[in-house]
């Protein structure tokens, strides 16, 4: 099995500006969702928002998709494409987005309600964002991925949800995308073990109804065949010794 990639404390630091940027660029993007607006609109002021602190956009580019975010809505779960698309009361919309500064990348995802939304909806955005704290809970060196892949699948199971388990988390840092990926469902004490050092995007994806997924015909954007809604969020997390840091 290959080894995680471990970074220095100061390729950590720099993650952390990035992430920084990141972050700022997500509670911007949730401040400014509203019944009216656009996915592409959201996408304009996240470029612009990321430019003006002299990062990059991590995905723009990146195998060719054309946008700063993921907006995914409703029933898609990942890598929608921002548009025209108006987004209405009730929708649940998950923004993802990558920076890339000073050659390291920061990984990112929140999904927030527009206006008021079905408390169906909110549950599964509250499971989704829990199920990423029973990560954050208990990431250290020496856990194994199938140790933070069981606590994610346990929170959302014990709550009624279901896990998109073709979609996973992965290393991240000098590559978007690096060793090990990190499942959303799998079993404790499995897989390899994470250093101190590493750095990984944890990621579940959550749906209320049957996890299986379809690609839209735009080549990108991945729904829920049955039409069920899909809640995202994503941290990039740097593991420590005695536990771990969210970078992003
Ligand atoms: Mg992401
Ligand atoms: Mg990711």
């Amino acid at each position: 099995m290959p080894s995680c990639h471990t970074y220095t404390k100061g390729e950590i630091a720099l993650m952390r500006k990035g992430g920084a940027i990141l972050r700022g660029c997500l509670q911007m993007l949730e401040g400014a969702v509203h019944p009216g607006i656009t996915t592409e609109e959201l996408d304009a002021r996240a470029e612009e928002f990321i430019r003006a602190r002299a990062a990059v956009p991590g995905f723009k580019g990146y195998q060719g998709f054309p946008a700063t975010l993921c907006t995914s809505v409703n029933e898609e779960c990942v890598h929608g494409i921002p548009g025209k698309r108006v987004l209405e009361e009730g929708d649940i919309i998950a923004m993802d987005c990558g920076v890339l500064l000073d050659g390291f990348y920061t990984d990112a995802c929140i999904t927030v309600p527009v206006g008021t939304v079905s408390s169906d909806a909110l549950h599964l955005m509250d499971t989704t964002q829990g199920a990423l704290d029973a990560v954050v809970a208990i990431a250290k060196a020496g856990v194994r991925v199938g140790d933070l892949s069981a606590a994610v699948q346990a929170y959302a199971e014990e709550r009624g949800c279901a896990l998109v388990r073709s979609l996973t988390g992965h290393g991240v840092g000098r590559n978007l995308h690096e060793f090990p990926d990190i499942p959303n469902v799998g079993t404790a004490g499995s897989g390899a073990i994470l250093p101190a050092g590493c750095v990984i995007a944890v990621e579940p994806i959550l749906v209320l109804g049957d996890w299986q997924i379809v690609q839209q015909q735009d080549g990108w954007t991945l729904s829920t065949r049955d039409g069920g809604i899909s809640a995202h969020f994503e941290y990039t997390i740097a593991i420590l010794e005695s536990g771990c840091e969210v970078l992003a």
